[in-house]
């Protein structure tokens, strides 16, 4: 057999009678019950006449089958696509044309929504609902508990993990064996995973964090996950006793911290704590260490690379910043014109080359081409800087650098001022069309439960400390920042909204 991803990450524990998931209900999945849906699965899409290269679209909720699926999918050599469940079916129609599936997996309750396009288009639709059920398991019952892995080359397609799209239309990463193989390892090495490890798992399994960051690592390893649905933070509570490793976005430790229960007392058997996706506000950090004793380790990543960076284990997990780059990865700042390599301390944008970065654009050439330097370097799109230390400050989107009077001005370093203002909880500071400037500065902020927002006291505080063109023109207080599934702030939904604010200056 040559399918290494498919040895390392599953062929290894055959047989094995150790946990592999665990339910909230605390019912144990073995790594041998699990392999055994798993290659049930891979003679169903075999019999269903998918095959190796083949996309399989998932448009399903998070259960211990989808991740059998994954496995079914990874032995047969079909490219797994999965998407987040909360897409309506308009939305699902731009993947269904986009990746041309031979399958589509759906929930049942959707079937009737989506049996129409499988007509049109000619794909073949299977259900598996979140209680594991459907028409896929059903034809899987009876199938033989092995099944002959399929071979597959280091550069062949393992999956294609769309974007998340905040800006244009979502762009399918092409990611390959070697990408989540090499990315895995590394991170299970690094992070100091093995066979003890119970992974708390809250994260949906359509993006990267959780499908690869935690469930690849924790298969490497050979350890458990408890897997939730979603993040509950009362469920959270319940079950940090028995796990080791809890991997987040930045707004599973803001609620965390916002509840009594969460204490010192119950997190002491604990290993680690991950945060990425979004930025972990410094504050944030330094309150969890307080309340814990624990330093969360920040790490950085995108779709299109898995995990680039990270605070080290060992040594000073540094708020504010993701650490260094991972080890046989790249990471180079440069000048968004020219394209060269800038002196540390200056802001640029981050650019990346390693065995991590995926393929390309799914049916995307330009797009690709666009993306990529010609020597491999991907153009993330995100700002940084190193500091004098050698850590990564992520500054922010290129796409949200505000240009007002013909200036660069840098979102991150108004919200940090808005967020340290006692009365505000969070911020966020974005750039809208202004007759004048071009854009102007404006900061929308969610108050704090203690004070009321003073907004000219704010200004005139922020005033001693940014020049006069950084200043916000106007500070808005708003019950609460729009974020998408991963906590990620949706600065183009408030682009959008407050698109006229300055029509008739
Ligand atoms: P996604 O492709 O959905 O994983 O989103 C990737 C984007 O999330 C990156 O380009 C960054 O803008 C942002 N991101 C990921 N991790 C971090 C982090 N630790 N700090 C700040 N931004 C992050």
């Amino acid at each position: 057999m040559n399918n290494p991803l498919y040895y390392e990450l599953f062929g290894v524990h055959v047989g094995k009678k150790t946990p592999f998931l665990i339910r909230p209900d605390g019912t144990i999945i073995t790594y041998e019950k699990f392999l055994q849906v798993g290659t049930q699965f891979a003679h169903t899409l075999t019999d269903l006449g998918v095959s190796s290269g083949d996309r399989l679209l998932v448009h399903v909720e998070k259960s211990p089958e989808v991740l059998a699926l994954y496995a079914a999918c990874i032995q047969t050599g079909i490219v797994f696509v999965p998407l987040n469940p909360a897409y309506t079916i308009d939305e699902l129609s731009y993947f269904i044309v986009d990746s041309q599936p031979s399958l589509v997996v759906c929930d049942a309750r959707n079937l009737h929504l989506i049996s129409p396009l499988a007509v049109a288009r000619g794909f073949k639709l299977e259900t598996l609902n979140e209680d594991g059920r459907g028409s896929l398991a059903e034809k899987g019952h009876n199938k033989p508990h092995d099944f002959p892995t399929v071979s597959r080359a280091k550069d062949d397609l393992a999956t294609i993990l769309y974007t998340s799209g905040t800006t244009g239309r979502p762009k399918g990463a092409m990611l390959t064996q070697e990408n989540l193989l090499s990315n895995g390892r590394v991170l299970r090495d690094l992070w100091q995973f093995d066979t003890s490890d119970a992974l708390l798992h809250a994260l949906p399994i359509f993006h990267s964090h959780g499908l690869f960051v935690a469930t690849n690592v924790s298969l490497l390893a050979g350890g458990s996950m408890i897997l939730l649905p979603g993040f509950d933070t009362s469920e959270i509570i319940r079950l940090i006793p028995q796990s080791t490793v809890m991997m987040g976005v930045p707004t599973f430790y803001t609620r965390l911290l916002n509840s009594p229960g969460f204490t010192r007392d119950l997190t002491k058997e604990m290993r680690l704590f991950v945060s990425g996706s979004a930025p972990l506000l410094a504050e944030t950090h330094v309150q969890f260490e307080r309340r814990t004793g624990h330093r969360i380790l920040e790490r950085y990543g995108l779709t299109e690379t898995s995990m680039n960076t990270s605070n080290p284990y060992e040594g000073e997990r540094r708020p504010g910043t993701v650490g260094f780059p991972l080890p046989g990865i790249e990471v180079k700042i440069t000048d968004p014109t020219s394209g060269k390599p800038i002196p540390a301390g200056e802001i640029g944008q981050i650019e990346v080359r390693g065995p991590n970065v995926c393929k390309g654009y799914w049916q995307k050439p330009t797009k690709t081409t666009a993306e990529f330097r010609p020597d491999g370097f991907f153009i993330t799109g995100d700002l940084g800087k190193f500091d004098s230390q050698g850590y990564i400050h992520i500054e922010g989107r290129n796409k949200d650098l505000i240009i007002s009077g013909g200036f660069n001005i840098y979102p991150k370093e108004i919200e940090l001022l808005l967020d340290g203002q006692p009365s505000v909880l969070e911020s966020t500071v974005i750039g809208v069309p202004h007759d004048d400037f071009g854009e102007a500065v404006v900061g929308l902020i969610v108050p704090s439960n203690e004070v009321n927002p003073d907004v000219d006291q704010i200004r005139s505080v922020m005033s001693t400390s940014l020049a006069r063109y950084k200043l916000p023109k106007k500070i808005l207080i708003v019950d609460e920042l729009p974020r998408n599934t991963m906590g990620k702030v949706q600065k183009n939904l408030l682009r959008d909204k407050f698109r006229n604010l300055f029509q008739n200056n």
